[in-house]
Parts: C-alpha cells; sequence; structure tokens
C-alpha cells in the first residue's frame, strides 16, 4: 500500500496548456496546412527532422500555390525549433505549426505561420505527425482529462459503492446490493449451517464486485490508485481474500474507516480522503482557498484580495501566494514609447483587447506627445507569474467553476496571501 505516487500539479503550467489548446482547437487553415507533431518521450529529434525534410519535398505536390508556401514554411519553422533542443524533452514534445490570419483578421495571403511549443503534462509514448486543415489537439486535451484518476470502493458486508475522482470531482459510478443474510440467525436454523450459508453468499457477494471493480477501474476509467472504505472489517476481508485482480489489488492506496458503505460511503471516503490525497489537486485548492478566507476573516493582514492592490504588493516582494481562477479572462496591455520609454500599462477583458491596443496607437504618448509608440500584451497569469518568479512568490490558478473557484470569484477572482502584514512593517 501507499506505492502510487500522486503527481503534484504545477498549477500555472497546466493552465497554459490548457488555454493554449482551447485556441488552437479554435483555429483552422484555409487549406490542409496546419501542422502538429507530437514527439514522443526518448525519440532523436534528428529522426524527426528526417521526417520532416521528407514531408518538405512532398509538398511539393500540392496543387495551391498558397497552401504549399504555407506547409513548406511551417515545416521549415519547426525544423528551426527542433535544432535550437539539445535532446529530446524529458516527456517529449509537442509542436503545433500553421499559417493563421494576423491579429483581428486580414484577407488571405495576410497569414503570418505561428509556433505553438508545448511541454506534456506526463510522458509522451507516441509519434504522430499531421497536415491538415486544424490542429490536432485531442491526444493533449485527453492526457489533462486522464490525470490522476482515482478510484472509490465504499464496502461492507450490506452493500458497495463506486466512485470516481477525476479532476476536482467525485462521482458516484454505481451501487450494488449484496444479498448477503444479517448476523443473527433467525430461529431454528443451525448455527454451523446459518455460518457457512453465510460465508458462501459473501465469497459470491465479493467476487461479484471484484469483477464490477475490474470493468470500472481497468477498463472504463483506467485508474492511478483506488481507496477502499466502509465501517467494520468487511473491507479488510474483501481485500485479503484475494478478490481483486493483482493490478486492481497493487493500486489500493490506503483503506479508510467509515460509517457508511455504498454511494453514501463513497462521498463520506471522499469527505475523510483529504490526507490521503493531500497531493490531490481539488484538495490543494479547498486548502489554499479556505486558507486565505480564513485570513480574510480573522483580519490577520495576511489575507488580501482585489486586482490593482494585489500587484502592488507582488512588485513589493510582500506576497507569499497569488490565488486566481483559471476563467479571468484578463490581458495585460503595456504601450512603451519608443522615443522617452515612458510606459502606459491597462489590464483589460480578452474581447477589448484589439480596440484598446488600437486605441493605445492612435494616442501620443502622455509623456513626450510622440506618436512611435510600441504594443505588447500577454495573459494576466502569465504577467502574476512573470513577476512572482522574479520576487520569488508562488501563483496558484484555480478552477473557477469548482466550489472552492466559486468562493474566490466572490472576491473578484483574485487574492493573495501575504509574507508578512505590510500595515505592520516599518517601512
Ligand atoms: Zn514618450
Amino acid at each position: 500500500m501507499g506505492k502510487i505516487k500522486i503527481e503534484k500539479h504545477d498549477s500555472v503550467k497546466l493552465y497554459k496548456i490548457r488555454k493554449t489548446l482551447n485556441e488552437l482547437s479554435q483555429k483552422t487553415g484555409h487549406g490542409t496546412e496546419l501542422i502538429s507533431v507530437y514527439i514522443p518521450k526518448g525519440k532523436q529529434l534528428h529522426e524527426v527532422i528526417t521526417i520532416l525534410k521528407e514531408e518538405q519535398g512532398t509538398a511539393d505536390n500540392i496543387k495551391s500555390d498558397l497552401t504549399r508556401t504555407h506547409v513548406v514554411d511551417s515545416l521549415g519553422k519547426v525544423i528551426q525549433r527542433l535544432k535550437l533542443y539539445k535532446k529530446t524533452p524529458d516527456r517529449g514534445l509537442v509542436i503545433f505549426c500553421g499559417a493563421l490570419p494576423p491579429e483581428g483578421g486580414g484577407p488571405i495571403g495576410t497569414e503570418v505561420i505561428n509556433v505553438y511549443e508545448l511541454d506534456p503534462p506526463k510522458d509522451l509514448k507516441t509519434f504522430l505527425y499531421r497536415c491538415d486543415d486544424h490542429f490536432h489537439v485531442d491526444v493533449l486535451k485527453k492526457m489533462l482529462k486522464d490525470e490522476n484518476l482515482i478510484g472509490f470502493l465504499a464496502i461492507d458486508a450490506k452493500d458497495t459503492g463506486w466512485g470516481i475522482l477525476h479532476g476536482d470531482k467525485i462521482e458516484v459510478l454505481g451501487e450494488t446490493g449484496s444479498g448477503v443474510a444479517g448476523k443473527h440467525r433467525q430461529g431454528g436454523q443451525s448455527a454451523k449451517r446459518f455460518q457457512k450459508l453465510r460465508e458462501m453468499e459473501l465469497t459470491h457477494y465479493f467476487n461479484r464486485v471484484a469483477h464490477t471493480t475490474r470493468e470500472y477501474f481497468i477498463d472504463i476509467y483506467p485508474v492511478k490508485g483506488i481507496i477502499i472504505s466502509g465501517p467494520g472489517p468487511t473491507k479488510e476481508d474483501f481485500i485479503n481474500g484475494g478478490y481483486l485482480e493483482y493490478r486492481l489489488q497493487e493500486m489500493i492506496i490506503d483503506t479508510i474507516d467509515s460509517a457508511y458503505s455504498g454511494a453514501e460511503g463513497i462521498r463520506e471516503a471522499f469527505d475523510k480522503s483529504g490526507d490521503i490525497l493531500s497531493g490531490f489537486r481539488m484538495v490543494e485548492e479547498k486548502q489554499i482557498v479556505e486558507n486565505l478566507f480564513k485570513h480574510i476573516n480573522s483580519h490577520t493582514g495576511l489575507g488580501v484580495y482585489g486586482l490593482k492592490e494585489i500587484i502592488k504588493l507582488l512588485m513589493n516582494k510582500v506576497v507569499d501566494t497569488v490565488i486566481i481562477t483559471d476563467d479571468t479572462d484578463l490581458n495585460r496591455i503595456e504601450a512603451k514609447c519608443k522615443r522617452c520609454q515612458h510606459i502606459q500599462e491597462e489590464i483589460v477583458e480578452r474581447p477589448n483587447v484589439i480596440p484598446r491596443k488600437t486605441d493605445l496607437l492612435n494616442s501620443p504618448c502622455p509623456n513626450c506627445k510622440s506618436m512611435d509608440l510600441e504594443i505588447a500584451e500577454q495573459d494576466l497569469v502569465d504577467y502574476l507569474a512573470l513577476i512572482s518568479d522574479k520576487t520569488g512568490s508562488k501563483v496558484e490558478v484555480i478552477s473557477g467553476k469548482a466550489e472552492h473557484g466559486v468562493m474566490l470569484s466572490s472576491l473578484g477572482k483574485i487574492g493573495a496571501i501575504l509574507r508578512y502584514n505590510p500595515g505592520y512593517s516599518a517601512s
């Protein structure tokens, strides 16, 4: 028991992968010209480069001039990027590349070649090359989904429930009654015979449960680990009796003593599994947000909210952890004057990015009146992660849809825990 290692998630990294994939799945090419390359762990990069060069040769057969140019240029760009790596990254590498309309749109022929490099969340097993009218993002999407699936089994002599923990929610999969007689025999039955019958019924029940467990946790939802709960010693009898298939037997993370079995037992076991799953994201999110609210509600001065305030505190190196939901949809725009280096910055919602950038570009620098401005934009989470890297702070991105994300949304989707109360500091 306890040999299953639950990976600790880097929430900023997963947020970036999810966001990029969502963006990419909405893009389409004019022709068959968008390239997806999945390079598995351990595959030699020069082999991949050889394959891509061959594809460049084949592209000569493409009839449309524009498509051909796009494909050849995109492949060239991927090869160029691959040459910058000394070796294949540890978990493998995914590259998407293609000619896409410029920001804000544009007519055919104005496309720009974009490259997206992604570090997969877990080991990439197979090589894939596709040139299509869309990007093949499914393999990565599936990887994000399947991360750390944990099975729950709540058993006693009366009934059994199955549940699955995926991402941030527990779901009850099913429930079954045992059909096993109660512990106390009816009058007139011999004690020995009653005991024997009961044991037979139990064996039959345990075999049935083991069979369904295999279906759920190996065939339908391949899990990484299993938690078995239930009142009394039935769960131990089940585990020690060797009913479960060996693969499942090895996946048992721990057992939990509980008051209920069946569906109710699944929910109870999940509530009690905090320590066991402490590395698990949902529990982490719960602890992070509850900690923030604890500080805010008890006025320790260490819990704060409000975007502007937090950015200021972050720059002043007061922040320990920034907590933000994954659905803020905010971007930071920076307009820098090329003449006097004056910087204007704004945080705006995604749909307003392009109009605001246009406005800024068409207005003179407020400092020197020059019209020569340079504009850059980035996702708010990326910006916060960038400052945090410099100040040694942490950024935790949590699911905005889950229970604790909704709690944080009530504070404006962003909060922070401080290292010390700036109100008491000497400065
Ligand atoms: Zn200026």
